[in-house]
């Protein structure tokens, strides 16, 4: 028979048999993650937990070195619980989104205290936690608690939406994908299920090329039978993202400790260590005039080229200044000297600097190695 005597064949509805298929995959091809039991163990709640907070917005290959660790130094949510919030954030460094780290912790806080240390086991009550949101909360109860609920992600989106060739676009598509996805969820296995397709999206359904001829789910895909799967999910256009501007300044003291600043607990990077900047704004404003909110009187360099960093909902250009001070300096009023506090260059791994922070102090460091 040729492939388009096929396609013109009517397509059966995803169903039983299509999950089937789908586990069958899984117990196959499944990825070998650090946050995975063996087929048929029941899987932790706080690993299950942990890694998904860490793995929104953030790839496998970057959360793996920092899922271990946190593992290595909180092996329990009451551990976690009992640590420092700042010890917290500095682990975090390098992961980006900082606000997960925050609610992580008060997270952990809330589970040690008022479930003495057990997660509940319900979507409906994980999703009263703090940071935990209707992905994660589906996420848990299905994978650590076998609930018969169907997490969606952005992979689990696109698969699902190819699966039944669901034109509405994303977002207003979210509750319809939802309810596609929840039809197929079955009575047993449902966190394998939730796996299977996080992982046939992540490496067959791929946003591009996907591979529909290895795919499990092929003989029941209305996508790839319409030859459109590349087009979904489709997507309203994204507002382009808009540029701040801004001045940092780079306090190298003669012994080689730099001037940081701790940022308010709430808001971007709240409660992480910062390089004192001028505000972020919209337009840019002359370095002389950046120069009056210099966190110490000194003489002040210019650091050639700028620094970006791209946000969530943003792009920011800086300028850098450098000034290497004495040892005996200190900071300016305006630059809350409570907040700041001298920093050895090399232990700023060890200390909660967010990336963007480490770039701005290797940019300068880099043009005063020279
Ligand atoms: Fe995705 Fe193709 Fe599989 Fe459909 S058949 S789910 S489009 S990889």
């Amino acid at each position: 028979m040729s492939s388009v005597a096929q396609k013109q064949l009517p397509l059966r509805p995803a169903g039983p048999a299509t999950v089937q298929r789908l586990l069958d995959w899984y117990d196959a091809e499944r990825r070998d993650l650090p946050w995975r039991t063996a087929t048929g163990a029941r899987p932790d709640a706080y690993r299950i937990w942990l890694s998904e907070i860490m793995l929104q917005q953030t790839t496998v290959k970057a959360v793996t070195p920092y899922y271990r660790e946190f593992l290595l130094r909180w092996p329990t949510v009451k551990k976690l619980a009992a640590a420092d919030l700042d010890e917290v954030l500095a682990a975090w460094a390098g992961l980006g989104y900082y606000t997960r780290a925050r609610n992580l912790h008060k997270c952990a806080i809330v589970i040690a205290t008022q479930y003495r240390g057990k997660f509940p086991q319900t979507e409906r009550a994980l999703i009263k936690l703090p940071g935990i949101g209707p992905y994660t909360a589906a996420a848990i109860a299905a994978i650590a608690f076998g609930e018969k609920t169907a997490p969606v992600d952005g992979n689990i989106e696109r698969v699902v939406s190819r699966l039944f060739a669901l034109q509405l676009p994303l977002p207003a598509a979210k509750p319809e994908i939802k309810r596609f996805a929840q039809t197929l969820v079955p009575a047993s296995r449902p966190g394998d299920f939730a796996q299977a397709l996080m992982d046939l999206g992540s490496g067959v359904c791929t946003p591009r090329r996907p591979s529909c001829l290895t795919c499990p789910l092929q003989p029941d895909c209305h996508a790839s039978a319409k030859g459109i799967a590349e087009e979904l999910p489709r997507k309203l256009a994204k507002p382009a993202r808009p540029t701040r501007f801004g001045h940092a300044f780079v306090a190298l003291r003669e012994d080689g400790q730099i001037l940081m600043r701790r940022r308010p607990d709430a808001g971007l990077l709240g409660g992480m260590l910062e390089v004192p900047s001028t505000d972020w704004q919209a337009k840019g404003t002359a370095a002389a005039k950046a120069l009056r909110s210099a966190p110490v009187d000194t003489e002040w360099w210019p650091v050639p080229g700028t620094v970006i960093h791209t946000f969530t909902h943003f792009r920011l250009e800086l300028n850098v200044f450098l000034a290497v001070v004495p040892g005996d300096i200190s900071p300016n009023l305006w630059a809350e000297p409570g907040r700041c506090r001298w920093i050895p260059r090399r232990k700023l791994e060890q200390e909660a600097v967010p990336s963007v922070m480490r770039k701005i102090v290797a940019h300068a460091l880099k043009w005063q190695d020279a």
